[in-house]
């Protein structure tokens, strides 16, 4: 189908916000109130944060602040592949945190499976389905690649198969395909609101008290604890954590190391049985191509198919703007890449096109610390991979605002920052060369240019 017509009813919001299930908003803080800990944010990392202080310690008094609902920004509008991995990928992890990866990677599954074990625990209803992630390649050199990294988990113990065109083609099937790897274990699939409004039930269940629309414009040190100030009261917190991803940050030195960069998806109608038949895809794995610019896509519960990625877009000036979230031309491009991998499902219909702003930092995996002695605590930066890891990243922050040394505190990864990105408009100018060489490397069986391998060199870089 002509890509404009099979858009041309497609809703401007995120399908999976646009949803029966999204609970009334909790109230807003009214008056001046304490709290053992206050965590700010509503996302996952918000979320995880809460819930897992009130598992360590029931008789810990929480409150959460989201500045508008809880999950409405990446959380609830994401791609919902909950991987394993805690450094945006096994090469990445390899390449900055060699003598950790082993470490890193199992920390990763087990996080993962803590996941898996939380969702069961609470009755968590979001479609959760660990059918790992399918990696395909279209083209020759991405497979050369794809043995790398398939020969390094194996050294580490790490499961992930190579499969030749026939066979991935007999689990997925599209004529772009050239061959292929599935990670078994690394992935989950699941509906990222569903699993945002489950947490928060289950925080409420235990206690923390959440309100919501309750932005945090401020904070001040006092010897008693930390103020947030929010538009109708405050809070007076021994302890805070910061789960605000990308927005601007209370703590002024942490928007040197993070800048916005859109992403957009679309959904499509569900598939017939006889559409589906077309493709395959019993084993109902997550799927990411393996470009530089990538494409990731998924069945829902009822058989849509989610189709993202390619364009990470970085506005001029690193603003965060709602109208950002709409690009047309990029839900073009995305339609006609989703024609030209499936020419099957030619006459399917998207219902749904969205964008959301990702937490992208030079190193790609998330960063944590602390400030106010201690007192407070921060995990930011999973760039497009956060909806496993922000679990992982919630321990840290749990971990050192109990001032004890743990398994993670420990970590080089835990306790190095990533490189900062240089002020504007050299920013600007350093993000936009990268994405069009990132985009030359694409048409040019993968090879660098000279300023990606400067940058590589110096463990900077931009992704999604
Ligand atoms: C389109 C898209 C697709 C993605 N696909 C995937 C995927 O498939 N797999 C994956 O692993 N990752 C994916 N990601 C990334 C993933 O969604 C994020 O890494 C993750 O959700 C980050 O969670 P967070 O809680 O840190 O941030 P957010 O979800 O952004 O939450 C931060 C919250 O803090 C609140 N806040 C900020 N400042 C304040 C303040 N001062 N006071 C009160 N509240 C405040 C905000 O309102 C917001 O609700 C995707 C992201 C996007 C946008």
């Amino acid at each position: 189908m002509d890509p404009l017509k099979a858009l041309t009813d497609a809703e401007r919001k995120p399908y999976w916000l646009d949803s029966p299930a999204k609970p009334e908003p909790q109230a807003r803080l009214f008056g001046n109130t304490g709290a053992d800990l206050a965590v700010v944010g509503g996302g996952f990392s918000g979320l995880w944060t809460a819930l897992m202080a009130k598992e360590r310690d029931p008789s810990l008094d929480v409150v959460l602040l989201e500045g508008r609902r809880i999950g409405w920004a990446a959380s609830g509008r994401n791609g919902g592949f909950a991987m394993a991995t805690l450094t945006h990928g096994i090469a990445n992890g390899l390449e900055r945190w060699p003598e950790e990866i082993s470490t890193l990677e199992h920390m990763g599954l087990r996080n993962l499976d803590e996941i898996g074990e939380t969702v069961a625990r609470y009755g968590i209803d979001c479609g959760y389905e660990r059918t790992g992630e399918l990696h395909v390649a279209t083209e020759p050199w991405q497979l050369e690649e794809m043995h790398e990294s398939s020969q390094i988990a194996r050294e580490l113990g790490v499961r992930l198969d190579m499969m030749d065109a026939a066979q991935v083609r007999a689990e997925v099937d599209s004529p772009t395909y050239v061959g292929g790897m599935w990670e078994r274990d690394g992935c989950a699939m699941l509906d990222p609101a569903r699993l945002a409004w489950g947490l928060r039930q289950a925080c409420l269940d235990l206690g923390v008290r959440i309100h919501e629309r309750t932005p945090v414009r401020a904070m001040r040190d006092t010897p008693a604890g930390l103020d947030l100030l929010t538009p109708y009261g405050s809070v007076r917190a021994a302890r805070v954590a910061l789960g605000t991803g990308v927005f601007p940050p209370l703590l002024r030195r942490l928007r040197h190391f993070l800048v916005p960069v859109y992403d957009y998806v679309l959904m499509t109608e569900p598939l017939s049985a006889g559409q589906l038949a077309s493709v395959g895809w019993h084993n109902r794995q997550g799927v990411g191509d393996s470009a530089n610019q990538f494409h990731y896509y998924r069945l829902t519960e009822d058989n849509r198919i989610l189709w993202g990625g390619y364009d990470a877009v970085y506005y001029n000036g690193g603003k965060i703007k709602p109208e950002y979230e709409q690009r047309d031309a990029t839900f073009v491009k995305l339609a006609e890449h989703f024609f030209a991998t499936f020419p099957q499902l030619s006459d399917l219909r998207f219902t749904h096109r969205w964008g959301g702003v990702i937490d992208t930092c030079s190193r790609f995996s998330a960063f944590y610390g602390t400030s106010h002695g201690g007192r407070l605590a921060y995990a930011a930066g999973y760039t497009g991979m956060g909806v496993g890891a922000t679990r992982f990243g919630a321990n840290v922050m749990l971990d050192l605002l109990s001032g004890e040394r743990t398994e993670r505190t420990e970590l080089r990864m835990v306790k190095e920052k990533p490189i900062p990105f240089p002020p504007e408009p050299v920013r600007s100018a350093g993000i936009q060369m990268t994405r069009w060489s990132i985009a030359q490397a694409d048409l040019n069986q993968g090879r660098r240019n000279l300023w990606l391998r400067t940058l590589d060199r110096m463990g900077l870089g931009f992704d999604s």
